[in-house]
């Protein structure tokens, strides 16, 4: 192998022994709620996972299980409470909801000073603005592991694959914020491997198992895999064909231990973010 593997577990946990160090610093305790509609196995799974790791960090964690049959009324009025409860900091409504409540709708009734996932329109167009704001944890996750590892952005041609509004869109506004030279592939790219072959940073949030293969990667290129996927074979692999891939990239973060521990530390980092600037 001749690319360096980008640790995002080693990362993660640095980044939360600076966040629970700020926190026992301040004069009170940061209170982040996850609103959790329905019981989606996976979701539990992050939420529980969401909970641990504010606890450990010294932040006030609470979960709000609604039933899957919760009206969209209801969790509109859930939302505007803790709104306006001023303990709370930061409001997560963990994805996907059921099908009959409009996400968007719930989105938009977040406060943006607590809406730690960064997902608020007004966040959304404070980042492309160029203007500090609650960015979205994965997306942030990845800028700090570039930075962490020392690649330079300025005028280097990056691509981005895939283009959610969860990681792949915010994750272009970053780099372009970052002076890189940004390229958003999607779905409808025509020839997806060689565009990604002109690129130095190669940013992977397609959702597709080890889609990403030897041959679309420049030698040295910087690869961060954001895909998390079950393969037929029942492992846990990213979109990048990690083990072929990193014999020609520069670097690469793995999956899993890459990009996932990052974003529940950035979702701390945003929490007393959102803290710090409502309290002062
Ligand atoms: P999504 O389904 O919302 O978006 C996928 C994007 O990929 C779309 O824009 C689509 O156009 C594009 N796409 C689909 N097939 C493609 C193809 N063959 N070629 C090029 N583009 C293609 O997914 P998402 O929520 O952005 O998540 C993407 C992946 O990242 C998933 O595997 C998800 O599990 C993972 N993820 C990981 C984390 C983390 O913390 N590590 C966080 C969020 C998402």
């Amino acid at each position: 192998m001749t690319a360096t593997v980008l640790d995002g577990r080693a990362l993660a946990a640095t980044l939360r022994a600076e966040i629970a160090a700020e926190v026992a610093s301040l004069a009170y305790r940061p209170g982040l709620t996850v609103i959790l509609v329905g019981d989606h196995p996976a979701s539990q799974v992050y939420v529980r996972s969401k909970d641990r790791a504010a606890v450990a960090a010294g932040i006030v964690a609470t979960t709000v299980p609604l039933p899957a049959d919760t009206s969209e009324a209801t969790l509109l009025a859930t939302v505007a409470a803790l709104n306006a409860d001023p303990d709370v900091d930061g409001i997560l409504v963990q994805l996907p909801l059921p099908p009959h409540i409009s996400a968007r709708a719930v989105i938009e009734a977040i406060d943006p000073a607590k809406d730690v996932d960064g997902f608020h329109p007004t966040n959304v167009g404070r980042l492309h603005d160029g203007q500090d704001t609650l960015v979205p944890c994965t997306p942030q996750g990845c800028m700090r592991l570039l930075r962490a590892a020392g690649i330079e952005l300025a005028g280097r041609r990056a691509i981005v694959l895939g283009r959610s509004a969860i990681v792949g869109k915010p994750m272009a506004a970053l780099l372009t914020a970052a002076d890189a030279m940004v390229t958003l592939a999607h779905s409808r790219t025509q020839n997806l491997a060689g565009e990604c072959r002109r690129a130095e940073i190669v940013i992977a949030a397609v959702g597709r198992p080890e889609l990403v293969t030897a041959d679309w990667i420049a030698p040295g290129a910087t690869v961060i895999d954001v895909g998390i996927n079950r393969a037929a074979d029942g492992r846990l692999v990213g979109d990048v064909d990690f083990a072929a891939v990193a014999e020609v990239a520069g670097a690469i973060t793995p999956v899993p231990g890459g990009v996932g521990p990052m974003t529940i530390a950035c979702l701390l980092a945003n929490t007393v973010k959102a803290a710090r600037a409502r309290r002062g």
